[in-house]
């Protein structure tokens, strides 16, 4: 018997749309180191002006992205304050200190937001035993924290403090338009508090492949000579810009269902016995949920949901992290919900 997979790992499983096949077939193409890629140009022109900023750069990811923004922002040898569940400091190899030269600074946030107090109190002073503070990187949405928003305030008090210190700020807006969507706001109204921002084309916008970072001219300018020095200099890279563009332009036809599936997900998540989600957190596609008091181990419990078709992420010991997007229906949140019910109120 074949078992219909719900595949709630990650937005980065979604495949692209008919229309994206499509197009890149038909995408005008040259050669993008010589920028001659009409495809890539059109790209990077619409993702500068969707979030506000004079430059964009099509990167390969956004392990990349976010690290070419430390690269161009800072020197060796620096310090990045950076939230302490966020993924330039998680998840992405320790690119900085190995590749960028500089020294993570973490702060505790709370929902993902670091501190203001605590921010100020990790910018270095003049002291010859300090390093210097050259950057401070932002995650809207935040991932680990379970896809939680970060206010315009927040980011403005944030961005206020970093500008009035001379420090430039970063945003790893791999979800913005997630955020976007979340604040009822347009993703510039998120990236105006910060200096350069990376977002992902290839989560729950569904493009196969692909990051941007935006930012000023200059900025972008370091920033493209940099991608070449790393090797992501790519030829006729039109064939993933095209997709690209279509995720920009049409993300609003499904992203909003990828919130509102999440939404029912926790809610009814809350319904079995023994699992406990905050609700109120769940602010985009994103669901951490505590299966504690099932009184099983969430090996145990992902390894049953694997065998009947369910697939998900362990957070830790008690958390199972659940990410909805275009490849989810409503009927496949109605069918999660049965089975987990079987697995922990049967067995
Ligand atoms: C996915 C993700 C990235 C990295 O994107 P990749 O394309 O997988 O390298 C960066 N930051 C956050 C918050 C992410 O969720």
């Amino acid at each position: 018997m074949e078992i219909n997979v719900i595949d709630l790992r990650s937005d980065t499983v979604t495949l692209p749309t008919a229309e994206m096949i499509e197009v890149i077939g038909k995408a005008k193409l040259g050669d993008d180191v010589y920028r001659d890629d009409e495809t890539v140009n059109q790209l990077e022109k619409m993702a500068a002006e969707l979030m506000g900023k004079e430059a964009a750069l099509f990167v390969p990811s956004g392990t990349m992205g976010n690290l070419l923004a430390v690269i161009t922002h800072t020197a060796p040898g620096q310090e990045v304050i950076l939230e302490e569940d966020c993924h330039i400091y998680l998840y992405e190899v320790a690119g900085i200190a190995r590749l960028a030269g500089v020294q993570a600074k973490p702060i505790k946030g709370i929902d993902g937001v670091m501190p203001l107090d605590k921010i100020k109190g990790a910018i270095r002073g003049e002291n010859i035993h300090f390093p210097e503070t050259g950057l401070i990187c932002l995650e809207n949405s935040h991932n680990m924290s379970g896809g939680t928003v970060v206010s315009l305030e927040k980011m403005k008090d944030i961005y206020d403090l970093a500008k009035a210190q001379g420090i430039p700020l970063h945003l790893d807006g791999a979800r913005i338009f997630n955020a976007a969507l979340a604040l009822s706001v347009e993703a510039k109204e998120i990236a105006q508090y910060c200096d350069s921002l990376m977002f992902c084309l290839s989560k729950g916008l569904s493009a196969p492949i692909g990051s941007m970072l935006a930012g000023t001219r200059d900025f972008i300018e370091r920033a493209r000579k940099n991608r070449k020095m790393l090797g992501g200099g790519m030829r006729q890279v039109g064939v993933l810009a095209a997709p690209g563009i279509v995720a920009l332009q049409q993300w609003q036809q499904w992203l909003p269902k990828d919130h509102e599936n999440a939404r029912l997900l926790a809610r009814d998540l809350n319904t079995i016995k023994g699992v406990q989600v905050d609700v109120g957190k769940v602010h985009t596609n994103i669901i951490n949920a505590d299966f504690y008091g099932t009184g099983k181990t969430v090996s145990f419990l992902l390894n049953q949901m694997k065998d009947q078709g369910i697939w998900a992420n362990g957070k830790n010991e008690r958390m199972i992290r659940f990410v909805t997007h275009r490849g989810i229906e409503e009927q496949d949140i109605v069918d999660t919900i049965k089975i987990l019910k079987d697995i922990i109120e049967e067995s």
